[in-house]
């Protein structure tokens, strides 16, 4: 289990926006520790790149702040692209990104696997697991322990349907769902009282084993979306996302692991549910 790892932790997807300078992730982390929120999340969404000095300064004062860091990679992956060439591509993009999530001391990284591109969700989901199978045995030779998470999707275009994860979880290894339960609100239109939150956790637990609890990654922000899907992430206070609920089912279940708020205001959000995950009896 990843230091401080024995509750919830509440952080932001990337460098929080109060932070002097936002294009440091040092600056960032610590910014984490002098708000009092509990991890970061490093977004690689435009690229993997990373000087080796920062990633080793990043994993040092990530220890010593005892403020544990994710990641999240490119958006630019699609395992189930067209040409062989873009699929290969996305591989290797994958594979950076854990390198350099490895390199910081992140244990867990997420990313967006692939579109459906019309295809048949069966066909899509059997590629998926193929490159995702290399990838595992690529970073084992590569003595690359790190925690594989394809992320609930928010659009209806996009793979990474909550059964879809779950399903590569048992068939891959280091694989785990990072479940982003706006996206599900949003892809679904439903999941969004305390029953359903509840029955999803609890059905987590019955498919995957009830560590999976102990161990979770998981994004909260606002959204808005329509029939296809997410449209907007907004903040938790301009959204009809319920996720005062969320946190009651996350705590009646004794939940564990990274919260990552990715609304607009980063922090201030992130700062609002610790403060009301704290409160609850
Ligand atoms: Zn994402």
């Amino acid at each position: 289990m990843p230091f401080g790892l024995d509750r919830l932790l509440f952080g932001t997807a990337g460098v929080p926006n109060s932070t002097p300078k936002r294009s440091n992730p040092i600056d960032g982390i610590r910014q984490i520790a002098k708000l009092g929120l509990e991890c970061m999340q490093l977004e690689f969404a435009h690229g993997v790149r990373m000087k080796e000095e920062v990633s080793s300064s990043l994993r040092k004062e990530s220890y010593e702040l005892q403020i544990p860091l994710t990641s999240h990679g490119p958006y630019y992956i699609n395992l189930n692209a067209r040409e062989q060439d873009k699929i290969d591509s996305s591989v290797e993009r994958i594979i950076q990104t854990a390198k350099i999530s490895d390199m910081c001391g992140a244990e867990s990284m997420t990313f967006h696997a692939a579109f459906y591109m019309k295809d048949s969700p069966y066909d899509v989901f059997d590629l998926v697991e193929k490159s995702l199978n290399v990838i595992e045995e690529r970073l084992n030779r590569l003595d690359i322990e790190i925690e594989l998470r394809p992320e609930l999707t928010g659009k209806t275009s996009q793979f990474g349907s909550l059964e879809e994860l779950v399903s590569l979880a048992k068939s891959i290894n280091s694989c785990l769902p990072c479940l982003d339960f706006s996206h599900l609100f949003a892809r679904t239109g439903r999941y969004n009282s305390y029953e359903e939150f509840y029955g999803v956790l609890e059905a987590l637990k019955t498919d995957l084993g009830a560590n999976i609890l102990n161990n979770m990654h998981i994004h909260i922000s606002g959204i808005s979306s329509n029939a296809k899907g997410d449209l907007k992430h907004l903040n938790l206070n301009e959204s009809d996302f319920n996720w005062k609920d969320l946190l009651r089912a996350l705590k009646k279940w004794g939940c564990r692991g990274y919260v990552i708020c990715n609304s607009p205001n980063l922090e201030i959000d992130a700062a609002m549910m610790k403060e009301y995950y704290y409160s609850l009896q």
